[in-house]
């Protein structure tokens, strides 16, 4: 293995908040090496939100423009509807590519993260070692980082029920516009549809959530749950066949038009089940959006001012880590909304 040289940021992960923060870091001027494990599309939810507040807090006002005219500016003007997925990924993306104080490298996958006095390092699975004065964590879910950082606890605690996420076409006679992200209940079950808006302002899709409790004993067997903590998100695969058809069944209880965009859905299996850990639970219940909290670390980190960086840390802890645990602590998820 060949001694690499010293750059000055890695950031293991090359998704929204791997880019954000590489952004954020080139908007201040630093250098930044971004590594991701895959090549081409992998997409990992269906909408999110990005306001334009968040945004510049994080990345400035000059960036998040930037952002903003490859994501559709359109798309902004009207109202709070959340954003494809993809297309806040691929914006996201897009700004990175042009900024020349950030390396993407694709089909980096980092197995091994480690640190010294001097460096911090990561080493991928064909043998590149990448060596850094800051080393950040923004590899998901599973994260070789966090499991290096925080052996002891790697996973996160399940808050008691899935998600089962999909998106669908609004018929061709309903105006997307005329709906808003709302909650239909059903029993003890939620429904969460949320129009998408395109780049062009358009709204031809939502995207849905469906909040349910009934399946942790399937989750468990299959290898998702284990105890309290979730390992992982099922493959739809995993899924027998006959759970998709009594979701199908079931989803005949939700509103038009979302009662036949759910039916057709299940009846495709084209639904992602996601079991949802307590830090999911609150940041849903707290309507977190991508950006505004990387605004202070990451100007901490482009001063060179290790201190301010644990300042900015702990501040973040303070400010939304530790009350989330309260919120856990006190048993509030939606499991127990909903239960
Ligand atoms: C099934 C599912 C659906 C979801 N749907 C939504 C949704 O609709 N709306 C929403 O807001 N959130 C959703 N989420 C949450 C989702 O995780 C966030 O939207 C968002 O993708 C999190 O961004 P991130 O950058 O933190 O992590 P991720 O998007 O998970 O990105 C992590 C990145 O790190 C890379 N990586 C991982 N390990 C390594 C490694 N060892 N080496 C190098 N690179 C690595 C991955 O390839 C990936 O690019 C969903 C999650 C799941 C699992």
């Amino acid at each position: 293995m060949s001694e690499p040289d010293l750059v000055e940021t890695i950031i293991v992960g090359g998704s929204l908040a791997g880019l954000t923060t590489a952004i954020a870091l080139a908007a201040r001027e630093r250098p930044v090496t971004v590594l991701e494990r895959t090549r081409g599309r992998t997409q990992r939810g269906v909408a999110i939100g990005l306001g334009r507040t968040d945004l510049d807090a994080a990345v400035g006002t000059e960036l998040s423009t930037r952002v903003i005219e490859h994501l559709g500016e359109d798309s902004l003007r009207q109202g709070p509807y959340p954003h494809p997925w993809w297309n806040v990924y691929t914006a996201l993306r897009a700004t990175a590519e042009e900024l020349p104080d950030i390396t993407l490298i694709d089909g980096a996958h980092v197995i091994e993260v480690g640190e010294d006095n001097e460096s911090a390092w990561a080493i991928t699975d064909d043998g590149r070692r990448f060596a850094a004065r800051v080393l950040i964590g923004a590899d998901g879910y599973r994260s070789v980082v966090r499991r290096h950082v925080a052996a002891h606890h790697p996973y996160a605690n399940y808050a008691g029920y899935i998600v089962w996420l999909g998106q669908s076409d609004f018929p061709p006679e309903v105006n997307g516009k005329d709906y808003r992200v709302d909650f239909e209940s059903g029993g003890p079950e939620l429904l969460a549809p949320y129009p998408m808006v395109q780049g062009d302002g358009t709204i031809p899709r939502y995207g849905w959530a469906w909040f349910d409790t009934s399946h942790n004993d399937l989750l468990r067997e299959i290898g998702a749950i284990d105890g309290d903590e979730v390992l992982h998100t099922p493959r739809t695969t995993a899924i027998p066949d006959e759970v998709y058809e009594t979701m199908q069944r079931r989803a005949r209880k939700w509103s038009e038009p979302w009662r036949s965009g759910l039916t057709k859905a299940f009846g495709d299996h084209d639904v992602i089940a996601t079991p949802i850990t307590e830090y999911v639970a609150d940041t849903v219940a707290t309507g977190d959006a991508i950006g505004g909290p990387l605004g202070e670390p990451a100007a901490a980190l482009a001063g060179n001012d290790r201190d301010a960086v644990h300042v900015a840390l702990r501040r973040y802890e303070a400010q939304r880590l530790q009350p989330m645990r309260r919120k856990v602590q006190g048993g509030m998820s939606f499991a127990s909304m909903l239960g």
